[in-house]
């Protein structure tokens, strides 16, 4: 047994939302915080509607439907999660928006709470350092989407605790995930291989080799890949790719993982990708279109 019952999120973007549709329907008390209040309103829409596709799918019934809906409060307050026994935060990919997050938590949180982030390619050892229980602190990367993605990889920091780490694999498991474990080196296991390939492609993009559409039909059709990788791109969020390549080429001082100058650009401009209706592709109307 894991001891927790209450789960905290911090972020309410597509994997906030995410985390907080598994952790409810596996039974856990739900706690859902955001800056933004237009956030939260999306993500319990969201919730609603792809636990509805779960419904039709008959994978789950309306009584655990209406229960997994019921154990979901929200908030804007970190307050609002001093009662929790674990909170994940799943806000922006950004160092000092993260350790801003933890030194204010801290003070609401129980003695015995666990920390853990999602992040997808910061060192778990340094945000730890920057809570007050970095033997409590763990890294739950998760993977989008959340409810269809079977694996989230357990990083432990330097001082992680080995009851910290025994009781994240009992959470994540009954939330009916695999875990694997990845050491704490940037960008861990899967980032470390996928998102240097997304920029790479990005690359291909910036020299002229291939269009868009050239590039994603080549890896769709030619590597057997469920998704082209600008595609991907745009799932994951061009913001959140720059982020990891930011943290690869700092961390690993290689310059095979230099950020594609193009990337840079499109994340200027804030075309994000699919959660801004436009990156490599344009998303309002009916069928993306490449916007290259
Ligand atoms: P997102 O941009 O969709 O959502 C981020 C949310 O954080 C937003 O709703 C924003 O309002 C909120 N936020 C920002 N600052 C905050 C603060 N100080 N307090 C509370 N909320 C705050 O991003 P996302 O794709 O959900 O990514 C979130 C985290 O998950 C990142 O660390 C990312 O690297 C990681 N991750 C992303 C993916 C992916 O495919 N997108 C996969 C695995 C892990």
């Amino acid at each position: 047994m894991s001891g927790i019952e209450t789960i905290g999120v911090i972020g309410a973007g597509q994997m906030g939302n995410g985390i907080a549709h598994v952790a409810a329907l596996a039974g856990f008390n739900v706690v859902l915080t955001d800056i933004s209040p237009t956030k939260l309103d999306e993500a319990l829409g969201l919730i609603k509607n792809n636990m509805t596709r779960q419904l039709n799918k008959g994978t789950i019934t309306q009584a655990q439907l209406d229960e997994a809906i019921g154990r979901i409060k929200t908030a804007t307050e970190t307050s609002a999660h001093g009662a929790c026994d674990l909170v994940i935060e799943a806000a922006s990919e950004n160092s000092e928006v993260k350790r801003a997050i933890f030194a204010d938590l801290c003070q609401y949180l129980k003695e015995d709470a666990i920390i853990a982030s999602n992040t997808s390619s910061i060192s778990i050892t340094r945000l730890g350092a920057s809570t007050d229980r970095p033997e409590k602190f763990v890294g739950l990367h998760f993977m989008n989407p959340v409810p269809v993605m079977k694996l989230v990889e357990i990083i432990r920091g330097l001082a992680t605790s080995e009851e910290t780490y025994k009781k994240a694999i009992a959470v994540v498991t009954k939330m009916g995930k695999i875990t694997t474990n990845a050491e704490d080196f940037p960008a861990f296991i899967v980032n470390r291989i996928l998102v240097p390939m997304i920029n790479e492609a990005i690359y291909t993009l910036y020299e002229g080799v291939g269009s868009v559409e050239n590039i994603d039909n080549g890896m769709k059709l030619g590597a057997n890949h469920p998704m082209g990788p600008l595609e991907l791109a745009d799932f994951i969020g061009l913001d959140t790719v720059l982020s990891i390549m930011q943290v690869l080429n700092e961390g690993l001082a290689d310059t095979k993982y230099r950020p594609c100058p193009l990337l840079v650009k499109y994340v200027e401009a804030g075309w994000l990708g699919r959660k801004t209706k436009r990156g490599f592709y344009d998303y309002r109307g009916e069928t993306p279109v490449p916007t290259r």
